[in-house]
């Protein structure tokens, strides 16, 4: 069974569908277990291109030798080598395409927690707390992380707690906490602050999301989120007031 959606996984994960398209996509893949399991190989997949990317700078000899490779002795039997020497070299062009194409200007950070949200999106287990009540979700993470911070009260907002989870970005132990707004999700991760406090929030676009970091008490915060600033920056508000030292 294969679902006919599932070669746009790859468009969707580099947000190259249209805004209309990745919507619809979004909304494909809370109901879609193939597209779900494809864009997450696709996410890992992306993820170790741009480590590699990181870490690999071709040498010159590498260079000198896709130079000669590009110019085959005209002999029979070198079109057999130079077919073969083609196709690693098609794959050697691959993965440079693919490190040029990650954006360079989305910061690491950034870039791990909006595919941390796409995660989310895609997973029919989202959290590992499911409750909308923050008093069971906020003592649910004590003795998981090593700080505390306070879920908003969110009564009389347009906003509702799904539940939370822990997660690992950067290598950085901290929490994910998944709300609604109307027909949008909004993922809020908290981490140990490790900069300076900057209590103003910062928004900026990343793919096809909106995100906004802030710091409150020895705490950094990041939301991501599909939904607009409009939309998503009364959390920034509760949230702030909520952990405000
Ligand atoms: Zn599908």
């Amino acid at each position: 069974m294969s679902c006919e959606w599932r070669s746009k996984t790859s468009l969707y994960a580099d947000d190259e569908l249209g805004a209309a398209a990745q919507q619809e996509f979004s909304a494909h893949l809370r109901s879609c277990g193939e597209c779900s399991e494809a864009l997450s190989e696709q996410l890992a997949l992306k993820k170790a291109v741009r480590i590699a990317g990181n870490q690999f700078s071709a040498p010159a000899e590498l260079h000198a030798k896709v130079f000669r490779q590009l110019h085959p002795r005209s002999s029979a039997s070198s079109v057999w080598k130079s077919l073969s020497a083609a196709a690693g070299m098609a794959v050697v062009v691959l993965v440079f395409m693919l490190v040029a194409r990650s954006p360079k200007t989305e910061e690491p950070m950034l870039a791990g927690l909006v595919d941390q949200h796409i995660t989310a999106l895609a997973s029919a287990n989202a959290v590992d707390v499911v409750s909308e009540d923050r008093h069971t979700v906020k003592p649910w993470f004590q003795g998981k992380l090593g700080f505390t911070f306070t879920p908003p009260e969110l009564a009389g907002s347009s906003f509702k707690l799904l539940g939370g989870k822990v997660v690992y970005v950067q290598q950085k132990p901290g929490a994910e906490l998944l709300y609604t707004a109307g027909a949008h999700k909004i993922s809020v991760f908290v981490f140990r602050a490790a900069n300076a406090e900057d209590h103003t929030a910062m928004w900026q676009r990343s793919r096809s999301f909106n995100s906004s970091r802030w710091s409150e008490a020895g705490l950094e915060f990041f939301l991501v989120t599909d939904a607009t600033k409009d939309e998503a920056s009364g959390l920034v508000n509760l949230f702030q007031q909520a952990n405000r030292s």
